[in-house]
């Protein structure tokens, strides 16, 4: 093994302690979103790299949405790579069960638990941390590294990566490298854009006795409901080398996602995620509203989808359609050198050989690839993401900061 890789391992080793406290009081440092103010996580990372003398910005157009930029040259020139975490974490549900608390941190049972642990201060970590051994290194390393630890993620939002990468073009690079949840077993080359659309049934309503008088917009939602399940049906080949790799990794789609996310990754998804309507037991409702959350493969525009919505709509004359978000669907190649340095770091490490997949659900990644900066997404597994008891094991957090480290390395190295 290349000396740089072994020292930095070395590091990674006398330093587990470090890293385990530093995960720890990250999470501790709740960043909910909503409301989204990273103040205190943003702290922690500052901390950290003032204690190691790094320069780093913050950029926060909005003060409780600070970003933490920082970046620095190698010995020689050559291509400029960027690590991504956001320190924005989901909310805790009222009803969520937490064997220790959701924020606190825990370090027992070999792992970290508490909101954010996995989605994603693991990888955000990662990134710090890679940053921290890198700069150690720079001398022998050909390029740049820059950071990016922001906020504003969770919700889509526009004060975090979207607000750098349209400010700060110095953030795109030349290739990103980020840690979410995705599990050891893969690598993500691209993620399914979210399609939200809303729909309104009015009708006359009345007297619940009295229908012969008057249409149930109820009634006609359940109707466009069914309806609106043949967009799953909508051709959507996939593009370029994306079906072929697709094919080989559909295991690891299934065990990344679940069993059975293979048959969707490229298929059309409809949720319905709310629907509203009726006031009362004994009246025909006057109105519903319906929320479609319609997921599209890559390699598919929203044209066709809502071509199809249009002609269902055109037997609904109750129906107003409004488009209430849109994300396209994003992707880079997925037999970049990225890909291959990080499936044999990954399998020197732990004898996994991560197999390259689309996602089902969104990261700031696709604000690079829609850059057309490749960006490649390598983190823990989702345990717990969004419910109780999120957590992530201490050895698959180590992995997560080793297999970035060297995968950073690699890719800058002369
Ligand atoms: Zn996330």
């Amino acid at each position: 093994m290349d000396d740089g890789k072994r020292m930095l391992l070395d590091w990674i080793a006398q330093d587990e302690e470090v890293l385990v406290e530093f995960l720890s009081a990250f999470v501790q440092a709740k960043s909910p979103n909503p409301p989204g103010d990273t103040r205190e996580a943003a702290a922690h990372v500052c901390g950290l790299l003032d204690r190691e003398g790094l320069a780093y910005r913050v950029i926060a157009p909005k003060a409780e949405f600070p970003n933490v930029v920082a970046s620095f040259e190698g010995g020689e020139q050559g291509r400029h790579l960027v690590l991504n975490g956001h320190m924005d974490v989901f909310p805790v549900g009222e009803h969520e069960q937490w064997r220790y608390g959701a924020w606190s941190g825990a370090v027992a049972e070999g792992a970290v638990w508490g909101r954010g642990s996995a989605d994603m201060k693991c990888g955000t970590t990662a990134s710090v941390f890679t940053y921290r051994y890198l700069h150690r290194l720079r001398e022998r390393l050909r390029g740049r590294l820059t950071l990016t630890a922001v906020s504003d993620e969770e919700t889509f939002g526009p004060w975090g990566a979207r607000y750098l990468m349209e400010h700060h073009p110095e953030v795109h690079g030349d290739c990103c490298l980020n840690g979410e949840p995705s599990s050891p077993l893969s690598v993500r080359f691209g993620e399914k854009g979210p399609l939200w659309l809303e729909f309104t049934v009015s009708t006359t309503g009345g007297h619940g006795a009295y229908t012969h008088l008057t249409e149930s917009a109820t009634k006609i939602a359940a109707a466009l409901v069914a309806d609106l399940e043949s967009l799953a049906d909508i051709d959507a080949p996939a593009p370029g080398n994306v079906g072929a790799v697709l094919e080989r990794s559909a295991g690891a789609v299934d065990a990344a996602l679940g069993e059975g996310a293979a048959r969707i990754v490229q298929r059309v998804t409809v949720n319905i995620g709310s629907i509203r309507g009726g006031l009362k037991v004994n009246m025909v409702p006057s109105e519903c509203v319906v929320e479609a959350d319609i997921r599209l493969p890559v390699g598919l525009g929203k044209e066709p989808v809502l071509a199809r919505v249009r002609e269902i709509l055109a037997g609904y004359p109750q129906v107003r359609m409004r488009e209430l978000n849109f994300s396209p669907p994003n992707w880079c190649d997925p037999e970049h050198e990225m890909v291959g340095i990080i499936q044999r770091n990954a399998e020197d490490l732990r004898g996994i050989r991560p197999d390259p997949v689309c996602s089902l659900g969104g990261t700031d990644t696709r604000l690079w690839r829609y850059a057309d900066v490749p960006a490649y997404v390598y983190g823990p597994y989702p345990t717990g993401m969004g419910t109780g008891d999120e957590h992530v094991p201490i050895e698959d957090f180590l992995h997560v900061v080793r297999t970035h480290a060297l995968s950073a390395y690699d890719y800058l190295r002369s």
